[in-house]
């Protein structure tokens, strides 16, 4: 049985796994493509049973049985932080407390003020909920 993957398959491999270490997230070069199952142990050379390793877990990794990698996503989602949805969070959370403070001085804003308020706040949660959801697709 073949070893090493066909030049196609790294490809394929380097693709699926966004040239990022599938077991640490290091996008930090040099890689492997490492056998999950380890050749050693059977594990058979081809796409499923590979994955992107770094250098230095490809070597704490040798052909030891267990050290699984990260499902595809993984990383990202871990280290994404959505800065404009963000912005329009807290920004409308001040706007919250401005018109709770136009409803102490001014009553008959009090209704508008508070429906404003709600509304930046709910636009401000679905629109960070929606972009960390997006990130699985
Ligand atoms: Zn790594």
């Amino acid at each position: 049985m073949d070893r090493t993957l066909s030049d196609k398959d790294r490809q394929i491999v380097f693709n699926r796994d966004g040239y990022r270490c599938r077991y640490c997230g290091t996008t930090i070069p040099p890689f492997h493509v490492d056998h999950v199952y380890p050749w050693s142990h059977n594990g058979e050379t081809s796409v499923e049973n590979s994955a992107v390793s770094c250098q230095n877990c490809n070597s704490k990794k040798h052909s030891s049985i267990g050290m699984w990698p990260k499902p595809i996503g993984y990383f990202e989602k871990k280290s994404h932080i959505n800065l404009p949805s963000m912005v329009l969070f807290i920004l409308s959370i001040v706007l919250l407390y401005n018109s709770l403070d136009t409803v102490l001085n001014y009553p008959s804003f009090m209704l508008m003020g508070k429906l404003f308020g709600l509304l930046g706040v709910l636009s401000g949660l679905i629109a960070t909920v929606v972009h960390i959801r997006g990130v699985d697709e």
